[in-house]
């Protein structure tokens, strides 16, 4: 059966317009970029978890649903310090229900943001941000500034969708009308489709939107900023000029900025410049998050509790494979200690786990709602139903540990 507009549950592109073709058996997946074809691939794949498993000294065995369900839940209620860690790739509903559990045990609760963009965020409080929806971009914008990330490799569309390609009103010929800047100490594939790129040195983002602010309020910056950020003044002047006189520019900031020295002071000063760059033109800015729903993670934990994210490690890992990203000391402390995940196919995080829960895949077996990469709510449909009895969705799940949680309590 052919269904169309479903979500992509990849990227925080959360491109809508994926068309599907599943049989039950197998699967035929357009518009989907090579990244969102190989999720949807997930659906047919031999290796994912089809049952509960339980590891029992060092082994994993098949466990009955309710059994491996009781064993996470002793786990949470037994942990001196419980740590819950929501991943980006499940819907805001689950993420609701894992938060109340956490605030139920007086556990640690946390996601992606914290190794991703939780400095971007940071910045934002710091500074405010001037933002839009991905839409005004689309239909306004004629300069796209990349700082810091490698679209065209880790948000195969968004070029296509929302910044470079769409004609708009300013950009009736899309691409030709418009403008890109690439801000990067790689030669990456962006950069190279790029009419200018910065090739700073690595670690120097600071220096260089320090001096590019300077350069703003009309002044010179010390000829040092030149040997520290290996780019010449002259470059950085015409990259001004460019922001300046553009009609709408938008800059899209990647873990460059929020990951290299500097982090949350670098998306500080960005968000600064863009404050400030709208005396002369209208500019947004806004963070190209790399999983579909790791921006919902800081919405619905901000809006429940005034907080984006915390910071700690977890006992209790939802569709995150949180082994893969953290680093190997904290990776292997996780492996020592008990912990249960759910997750839909092996991974790192699996084989450290005590206790694995199958995860259904949201976007195509469940419905709910991700953030996409511009903080806009997006409701999603299922174009088949999930494979189990024993559970509808990953919300399900964490209702029912939940309710075992309050038993044994
Ligand atoms: S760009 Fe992202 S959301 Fe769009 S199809 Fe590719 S992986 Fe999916």
């Amino acid at each position: 059966m052919v269904s169309k507009n479903i979500i992509c549950p990849v990227c925080g592109a959360s491109c809508d317009d994926i068309q599907v073709d599943y049989d039950g058996e197998s699967i035929n997946v357009k518009n989907a970029c090579k990244m969102g074809n190989a999720k949807f691939h997930e659906l047919v794949s031999h290796h994912r978890i089809k049952e509960p498993q339980i590891k029992d000294n060092g082994t994993f065995r098949k466990a009955q649903w309710n059994e491996a369900l009781d064993r996470a839940a002793e786990i949470l209620v037994n942990a001196k310090r419980p740590l819950l860690f929501m991943g980006s790739e499940t819907s805001c509903e689950a993420m609701e229900v894992g938060l109340h559990i956490a605030e139920y045990l007086g556990a640690v609760v946390d996601s992606n943001a914290t190794e991703c963009h939780g400095p971007t965020a940071m910045g934002i409080q710091e500074a405010g941000r001037v933002g839009s929806t991905a839409g005004q971009p689309k239909q306004r914008g004629s300069l796209a500034i990349y700082w810091g990330t490698n679209p065209l490799e880790s948000m195969p569309r968004h070029m296509s969708r929302y910044s470079v390609f769409p004609r708009g009103y300013w950009t009736k010929r899309g691409r030709f009308d418009r403008t890109i800047i690439t801000v990067d100490p790689r030669r990456s594939i962006t950069a190279d489709a790029s009419d200018l790129h910065v090739q700073l040195r690595p670690n120097t983002d600071y220096e260089l939107l320090s001096a590019l602010l300077t350069l703003l309020h009309g002044k010179k910056p010390h000829s040092s900023v030149e040997e520290i950020t290996g780019v010449p003044i002259s470059t950085m002047e015409e990259m001004l000029g460019m922001m300046k006189s553009t009609n709408f520019g938008a800059i899209y900031v990647g873990l460059g900025i929020a990951s290299s020295y500097g982090k949350h002071r670098n998306a500080e000063l960005a968000f600064n410049l863009v404050k400030e760059l709208n005396n002369h033109t209208k500019f947004v800015i806004g963070a190209l998050r790399g999983h579909c729903n790791v921006a919902g993670f800081n919405q619905i934990a901000s809006y429940l509790y005034g907080y984006p994210f915390g910071i700690d490690f977890a006992r209790f890992v939802m569709s995150a494979d949180l082994v893969s990203h953290f680093p190997a000391t904290c990776a292997e402390y996780l492996k020592k200690i008990p912990m249960a995940c759910i997750d839909i196919a092996p991974c790192p995080t699996t084989l450290a786990s005590d206790v694995v829960l199958s995860g259904v895949i949201d976007a195509m077996e469940c419905d709910g709602t991700f953030y996409r990469l511009d903080d806009v709510p997006v409701y999603f449909q299922p174009f088949t139903k999930s494979p189990f009895e024993f559970t509808q969705s990953n919300e399900d799940t964490m209702k029912q540990l939940f309710e075992r949680i309050k038993k044994l309590r």
